[in-house]
C-alpha cells in the first residue's frame, strides 16, 4: 500500500521536487541532472534559510524552465509573448514574477557557469516573495549577485567577491565615481544605464553594497530596512530609509561602506 501511495506521488509531480523546508519547484524545459537539481535545492535550502528571517512564507512554489539551446529558450519566450516587452538580445536568463518562472537559455554552452545564474533568478522569486512591491533594483540585483556568488561544495556553501569585482570598486572610489546617495534611489532605468554604459558598475556596486549589508552589519538592522520596504505606504527615498535604520544616518553608511571596500 505505502508502495502504490509513494509511486502516485510521484506521478503527480513528475519532474518537481521539495527542497527542504517546503518549496516545490517545477522543472520544466529541458532536463537537468540529477547532481545538478541537488545542487540546486541545497542552495534554495540556504537561500530560504536566510529570507526566514525577513517574513518568507512556507509554501513556496516556483518554476524553473531551462533550455539547452539558447534558440529554443528565445522560442519560448515569444510564445508567452515576453520578447516583446523584453529585448532578448543580450539576455541569457531572466525572472518573470507575474509567472513565478525562472527562464535559463542556452544552458548547454557552459552547464557550470549558468548553475549560479539559476541560483541568481532564483533569489529574485524570493526577494520579491519577501517584499511584496517592486523592492529597489540594486537591493534585488544585489542579493541575487550575492547568492549567484556562493559555492557550494561539499563542506558547505560560501559567498565571495571576485578579484576583478573587488579592484574595480576600489578604482571607483579612486576616480570619484562613487555616488552612493543617488545610487541607492535609482529607478531601474537610471540603473541599467550605468550597467551598460560603466563596465558592470551598477551590478558589481549593488553586490558591494549588499554583501556589506549581509555579513558587517546586524540581522536586526537588515531587518527593520526590509521592513520599510514592505510598506507600500511609505515613499520616502531609500537612501531616507537606510538613514532611518542606520545609526549614525546615511554618511555613516557611506564612510562604513567605504571603510568596507578598502
Ligand atoms: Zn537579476
Amino acid at each position: 500500500m505505502k508502495h502504490i501511495l509513494l509511486l502516485i506521488v510521484f506521478i503527480l509531480y513528475g519532474s518537481s521536487s521539495f527542497a527542504n523546508g517546503g518549496l516545490l519547484i517545477e522543472y520544466g524545459g529541458d532536463a537537468l541532472t540529477e547532481k545538478e537539481c541537488r545542487q540546486i535545492e541545497r542552495m534554495m535550502d540556504y537561500q530560504m534559510e536566510f529570507y526566514r528571517m525577513f517574513g518568507l512564507k512556507d509554501s513556496l512554489k516556483v518554476r524553473l524552465t531551462v533550455f539547452d539551446e539558447r534558440s529554443e529558450g528565445v522560442f519560448y519566450l515569444d510564445t508567452i509573448g515576453i520578447s516583446k516587452y523584453h529585448p532578448l538580445k543580450n539576455v541569457n536568463a531572466l525572472y518573470m514574477h507575474n509567472r513565478k518562472e525562472a527562464v535559463i537559455l542556452g544552458m548547454d554552452k557552459d552547464r557550470k557557469r549558468m548553475l549560479p545564474v539559476i541560483y541568481h533568478e532564483l533569489s529574485h522569486y524570493f526577494t520579491r516573495e519577501v517584499t511584496g512591491v517592486n523592492p529597489p533594483i540594486w537591493f534585488m540585483e544585489g542579493l541575487s549577485e550575492y547568492f549567484e556568488h556562493c559555492e557550494v561544495g561539499k563542506k558547505g556553501i560560501r559567498h565571495s567577491m571576485t578579484a576583478y569585482e573587488k579592484g574595480r570598486i576600489r578604482t571607483m572610489y579612486m576616480l570619484g565615481e562613487i555616488n552612493l546617495r543617488k545610487f541607492v534611489d535609482a529607478d531601474r532605468t537610471l540603473f541599467m544605464k550605468k550597467q551598460r554604459t560603466d563596465e558592470q558598475y551598477a551590478y558589481i556596486l549593488a553586490h558591494a553594497i549588499t554583501t556589506f549589508m549581509l555579513e558587517n552589519v546586524s540581522r536586526q538592522l537588515l531587518s527593520d530596512f526590509i521592513t520599510l520596504l514592505q510598506d507600500k505606504t511609505d515613499r520616502a527615498k531609500v537612501s531616507d530609509k537606510i538613514a532611518r535604520v542606520y545609526p549614525g544616518g546615511f554618511e555613516a553608511f557611506e564612510t562604513d561602506f567605504e571603510k568596507f571596500c578598502e
